[in-house]
């Protein structure tokens, strides 16, 4: 009998959650200890369906809308950010705020404000519908235009100074793109300071690119509608790379691995780090494996809590 080797698993590293996305989670978490439930959540708290069950069980209490928070009760902002028109909403129904807005998100909502007082067209580089862009879009309604794609950018038309700001969770090379020629058409486009493409995105796009150049299949522990997960599978398959977001292990499909020696595996930055675990035992179960970590960068940084919740927990 032929003894194959152990399938190698390569874990991407960076990967799973980023500072903004546990302080998110962690305000909620100390709000219910301190409090009890019901917490309100106006939104899911970051994009990731383990994420908000778990927490939900805890007695957090999802919504869409700030009308559906009883009038004086605690809502949180999710880690994604909300316009002005949202915080005068709460504010005209005495609700109680908790912020989790990612201080990433915050900075680029300060440019937008910044960039708007000094009388530019923002163009603001970003996916449609996504919460993110919606209360970016929301600091100067009158003053931004959305664009996805270069063409997008052809098809502006715009007099009077631009400047231009962008998603924190976008591709890294796909947004080079549609920078280049937002600078081709606007040649004294400004942009901001430092870059709005999170480091947390930029490290896990990284890594994972180069841990998908030594794969035959890349997984992404990630939800559907977390934009820097999803960008990290398109990211894998450029490469040329089969590549799979799977919300946890169960969505492995085993015919994936037929043929397949080496395995790369990385999660979102919204999605918890022992769901990576349950994968490498799945992918265990399927066979022997030998795991190895491919580390191309160390991340350190933290954000402080707010107030509220600061010192307990
Ligand atoms: S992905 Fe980036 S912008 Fe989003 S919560 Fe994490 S650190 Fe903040």
């Amino acid at each position: 009998m032929t003894q194959h080797p152990p399938r190698s698993v390569l874990l991407a590293s960076p990967r799973s959650f980023c500072a903004g996305v546990e302080r998110a989670i962690e305000i909620v978490e100390r709000l219910l200890d301190q409090r009890g439930g019901p917490v309100y959540v106006r939104k899911q708290i970051v994009h990731n369906v383990h994420v908000v069950r778990g927490l939900e069980a805890r007695g957090a209490v999802f919504v869409e809308e700030l009308s559906e928070v009883p009038p004086g009760a605690t809502v949180v902002f999710s880690a994604h950010g909300v316009s002005p028109a949202v915080r005068a909403e709460a504010v005209e129904r005495s609700l109680d705020v908790l912020d989790a807005t990612c201080p990433l998100v915050a900075k680029v909502h300060a440019e937008a404000r910044r960039f708007a007082d000094r009388g530019d067209t923002i163009v603001l580089i970003g996916h449609a519908g996504h919460e993110e862009v919606e209360g970016t879009l929301g600091e100067a309604p009158e003053r931004m235009v959305l664009v996805e794609t270069v063409a997008d950018v052809e098809a502006l038309e715009v007099t009077g100074p631009v400047s231009y700001l962008t998603q924190t969770t976008l591709a890294v090379d796909e947004t080079a793109e549609v920078v280049a020629a937002l600078e081709r058409k606007f040649p004294h486009v400004r942009g901001p300071g430092s870059d709005d493409i999170c480091y947390a995105t930029t490290n896990r796009q990284i890594a994972i690119r180069e841990v998908a150049a030594q794969s035959d299949l890349v997984l992404v522990v990630g939800s559907k509608n977390s934009s820097n997960s999803v960008r990290m599978v398109e990211l894998a398959a450029r490469t040329g790379t089969p590549a799979h977001l799977v919300d946890d292990a169960s969505e492995i499909d085993p015919a994936w691995l037929a043929g397949v020696s080496a395995v790369g595996l990385s999660a979102g930055a919204s999605a918890p780090p022992e769901l990576v675990d349950e994968v490498v035992a799945t992918l265990r179960a399927l066979g022997a494996v030998s795991v190895s970590t491919h580390t191309t960068a160390t991340e350190t940084i933290s954000f402080t809590l707010p107030p509220a919740v600061r010192g307990a927990g």
